[in-house]
């Protein structure tokens, strides 16, 4: 026999093991794949990617495979607790859905016959924010928000200011013709399955269509891994390199001049009147439209027109006397200017000036000497046809790492400037919207929320959360007090698009700007890895008055699990599995859409509780109907949706014909996007897979921003008001407007010691500074950045339950680069001290080579408080794994005058989790061996099982597979 021959063996790659298969979406991350349960016996058997499904087309990571044991996790809450003893000490009975209703009702109707600010409703990472949003708006407050502003507000809010779409989950790189892909500051993402899918379609190409991926990222884990190229930047200083980038560009001329003019606002003209009540705002006309400088007919025009031959260097003067100069130019001198050299950025970026310069280099060939077309006519927004699309292969991505910032917001757009002066918006080899984006840049909604638009027992005069586009639209009162909870809106944060969730519980807490009475969280573990200063917040929510009551009086907390929050919830309504309920992933809030096509999923239950508990949104409906919430009731007060969750879906329209979800609409099924309520609708999703899609002609797929096919199409839908170009904006109006407040224009005025800041921050070009935190502290006693990666195998704090995903990662320690360590001589497995202006942890430490210098870092949220989440008093996760949030303040160290803003980036309120600066420091070694802080240990719950000491999975199937 040939020893060498190659023995085949013949595998069933997909036998039978189930007696059921129905689909749903997975949750165990935000991605939102489609998914195939198989049951046997009314067990779940196996999860199975969806091969048909949009996003992840039958790919499946590891924790969505493992979202059995997520299921059947024996931290889950099995019943209604109301609190019996001192909160924080986890004393509970169990009470039966009734009295929780009835006392939900009791605090919630209390406050809203009275102030409905007085509730604060703010929910984690949920996929509901169509109904969480509409429900508060209903109820009467302002004060709601998920998470966004943890950690994508920033992303969000430059891109929809300036390209009237985002990276994040809404665009996607061009996989099928990108020639080079950056991507900066990305860990395990939001499109998790579907950059892992793309990442792998670069890695295939055939050597003549090789596409280059570069990874801006400090730290070399998840796709940074698998990156052509590395560059490992110092954290916070990425807006500096792209600075460099746009410099050696411009220096060198390799810039889209043609798409610069046809799309963006480079050639509107700004007005020049240093002091002036209308400096730097756009030169209009007396219509509002927009003026550039008409090179044939030397005059001004408006700049809109399509027939114009708009100059964009020059100075201009209106025939009203007014100077005015073109956008690009001000761009072109800002970016052009010595301190933005490659040479000038390197020391602080950490990135030789020789990689810039051949980065900027790569970026130009790829764009200019690659250029892609596709033989597809097209027509434009002024009608003009074209007989095909030419694109700039050149795509980025970026995310929290960009975006968790205090700089995050300028950085972002800074990224967005450079892929415009690329050319490469939304064309083939690009980066691409994925409906129902693009829309206007500047978004138009605004914000509700001054007090003026709340009143008693009546809804909230508009949605609680919009885009402010001066000073006119911000939520203050007329003394310029916040009008909402966490000040989102004030001048403390006047973009703030997503809310400041991190800053809830201190500002509640202090009164400030006024005392609430209930905190009604959902999915959202603020006192644990949700929250920056962990101890201090968990005080916060112990805290009481003179008179002995909290001064926080009500806490509802709705979650599936024994999170470190319940312990601090005076009320506990439990949530289901994300397989025992529906859901809606709706286009009015985060649908599943892809760049060739619009989708929208649903989940459904796969299985039935076998406890006691509810899907949260059921019950939210349930309590809004209780309450009487307009929407919720019909005219003689009866519930509207008396099937919950799932009748809300199917029979609720926010406008005539336009529900949750677009597809199978039509009394028969017939209609898309828009039409009467169908009872079947469920169903059809159902027999499809859990989604919906529908797909663009090959017209509508590039330069959407100005294409007319896919603008009329867009407007006809409902995603845009008019089928009118969405100018892409290099020069941000709307900053200048706050700009100018700070200035002393206008009737609505930042308060006296806020002026320098707003007027340095609100830049209408994107600029870079310090983090605030570094400006803020001594660098030389905290030299070292410190940030977080979020691993692959795991999203947030349910993977790290997860008996199977903490096999992967059962503990986190503290990684530095080996030469630092050598440095501060420390070596591997040593235990440090991480201490920064707010505090110290004790952790494990770990060498290793890819990572930034200067930078130490650790995984997310993998640290548990001892006893939650069901698992045993000497977890790994507890004993020997912790969090970074012990050391970050949610305020930045106190002024000169003693103030202390909050932590955050001073135009969305971002929350600024990675400006984190630290020393490390040796802990001796008979310290050594436990994290500090540690905390009481938390006992479970009524209802909860034993903690088992094993957890076993599967036996009942042994030896049953056909
Ligand atoms: S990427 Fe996220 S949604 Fe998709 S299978 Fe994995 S965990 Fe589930």
């Amino acid at each position: 026999m040939n020893p060498f021959a190659t023995i085949t063996e013949t595998v069933e790659t997909s036998p039978k093991v189930s007696d059921e298969v129905k689909t749903t979406t997975c949750y165990m991350c935000a991605c939102r794949c489609g998914i195939k349960v198989h049951l046997r016996d009314g067990r779940i058997r196996y999860i199975e990617g969806n091969r048909s499904h949009p996003v992840n087309k039958g790919v499946l990571c590891a924790k969505g495979s493992a979202g059995i044991m997520t299921h059947y996790s024996p931290a889950r809450l099995s019943t209604p607790l109301l609190r019996t003893g001192p909160r924080g000490a986890g004393e509970f009975k169990a009470i039966s859905w009734d009295e929780a209703l009835a006392i939900a009702v009791d605090w919630l109707g209390s406050i809203r016959r009275s102030d409905p600010r007085k509730l604060a409703f703010f929910t984690g990472r949920d996929q509901s924010q169509a109904l969480t949003g509409w429900w508060a708006q209903q109820f009467g407050t302002p004060n709601y928000a998920a998470h966004g502003g943890f950690c994508s507000v920033n992303m969000a809010a430059a891109g929809l200011y300036t390209i009237g779409g985002s990276f994040w989950e809404f665009g996607e790189p061009d996989w099928e013709h990108t020639r080079y892909l950056m991507m900066f500051g990305v860990a395990e993402d939001h499109d998790s399955n579907p950059i892992k899918i793309g990442l792998g379609k670069l890695k295939g190409r055939p050597p003549e269509a090789r596409a280059k991926f570069v990874s801006v990222n400090p730290i070399r884990t998840g796709y940074s891994a698998i990156a052509d190229e590395w560059i490992g930047i110092r954290p916070g200083t990425d807006g500096l390199l792209v600075f460099a980038l746009m410099h050696e560009l411009l220096r060198t001329d390799k810039i889209d001049l043609d798409f610069l003019v046809r799309y963006t606002n480079a050639p509107w003209l700004v007005l020049q009147d240093r002091g002036g009540a209308q400096d730097g705002l756009i030169a209009r006309d007396a219509d509002g439209h927009p003026l550039c400088w008409d090179k044939e007919r030397n005059e001004a025009a408006n700049a809109l027109l399509p027939q114009i031959k708009p100059a964009v260097v020059g100075e201009f003067v209106l025939p009203d006397g007014r100077r005015t100069v073109p956008v690009f130019q001000l761009l072109a001198q800002r970016y052009l200017d010595a301190r933005y050299a490659p040479d000038a950025v390197a020391e602080a970026t950490g990135v030789p000036a020789d990689t810039i310069r051949r980065i900027a280099a790569e970026l130009a060939h790829a764009a200019f000497e690659q250029q892609l077309t596709l033989d597809v006519p097209w027509t434009d927004w002024a009608g003009r046809k074209h007989d095909r699309f030419v694109g700039r292969p050149v795509s980025m991505h970026a995310m929290r790492g960009i975006s968790a910032h205090s700089n995050g917001f300028h950085t972002c757009r800074a990224i967005h400037l450079l892929q415009m002066l690329l050319g490469s918006i939304d064309c083939p080899g690009g980066w691409r919207y994925k409906p129902p984006f693009p829309r206007s840049a500047p978004p138009m909604l605004k914000p509700a929320g001054r007090s003026a638009q709340v009143q008693p027992g009546h809804p909230l005069a508009g949605l609680p959360l919009g885009f402010p586009l001066s000073p006119e639209d911000l939520l203050v009162e007329a003394d310029g007090s916040p009008a909402r909870i966490d000040k989102a809106y004030s001048w403390e944060a006047p973009l703030a698009a997503h809310g400041l969730m991190h800053m809830v519980i201190a500002n509640a807490h202090k009164g400030d700007p006024y005392p609430i009475d209930t905190l009604m969280l959902f999915m959202a573990n603020m006192s644990w890895n949700s929250a920056m200063n962990t101890a201090g917040t968990m005080a916060m929510l112990t805290d009481k008055d003179a008179a002995g009551e909290y001064k926080i009086p009500h806490i509802i907390y709705a979650d599936a699990y024994f999170s470190e929050m319940v312990a601090y919830a005076d009320l506990v309504l439990p949530d289901t599995t994300y397989l025992e309920r529906h859901d809606c992933i709706s286009l009015l809030d985060r649908p599943i859409c892809d760049a060739d096509g619009a989708a929208d999923a649903i989940r459904q239950p796969v299985m039935q509780p076998d406890r006691d508990v509810r899907p949260f949104q059921d019950v939210l409906i349930d309590l809004g109907a209780r309450l009487g919430l307009p929407g919720l009731v019909e005219p003689d007060g009866t519930a509207k949706y008396p099937g919950f969750y799932a009748d809300y879906i199917v029979r609720h329209e926010r406008r005539p014909g336009i529900g949750m979800l677009a597809g199978w609409r039509g009394r028969n099924g017939d209609k898309e996007f828009s039409g009467e309520p169908n009872p079947a609708q469920l169903a059809r999703y159902a027999e499809n897979g859990c989604f919906w899609r529908h797909e663009l002609t090959p017209s509508q797929r590039y330069f959407r921003h100005a294409n007319s096919d896919y603008l009329q199409w867009a407007a006809k839908v409902g995603f845009i008001g008019k089928p009118e170009q969405i100018v892409l904006q290099l020069y941000s109006e709307p900053l200048q407007r706050f700009r100018l407040a700070a200035q002393g224009h206008g009737t609505v005025q930042p308060p006296d010691a806020m002026r320098t800041g707003i007027a340095a921050h609100f830049d209408p070009l994107p600029i870079w500074y310090l983090p605030l935190e570094e400006a803020a502290v001594d660098t030389a006693s905290f030299p070292l950045q410190a940030v977080t990666q979020r691993p692959m195998a795991m999203y947030h704090s349910w993977g790290s339950q997860n008996a199977w995903l903490r096999q992967i990662h059962g503990e986190n320690k503290l990684h530095m680069h080996r030469r630092m360590a050598e440095r501060l001589g420390l070596v591997d497995g040593d235990w440090v001290w991480v201490i920064s202006h707010h505090g110290r942890i004790k952790v494990p430490l770990k060498l290793m080579d890819g990572v930034n210098e200067n930078t130490v870092w650790t995984w997310n949220a993998v640290g548990k408080r001892k006893g939650s989440w069901n698992l045993s008093r000497d977890a790994g996760e507890a004993a020997h794994g912790f969090l970074l949030n012990h050391v970050i303040s949610e305020l930045l160290p106190p002024r000169p005058d003693g103030h202390r803003y909050s932590n955050s980036d001073p135009i969305t309120g971002q929350a600024a989790w990675y400006d984190l600066r630290v020393r490390v420091e040796k802990v001796p070694s008979e310290e050594a061996g436990e994290t500090y802080p540690g905390f009481a240990t938390l006992q479970p719950p009524p209802g909860l099982p034993p903690r088992p000491d094993v957890l076993r999975y599967g036996a009942a199937f042994r030896g049953r597979v056909e």
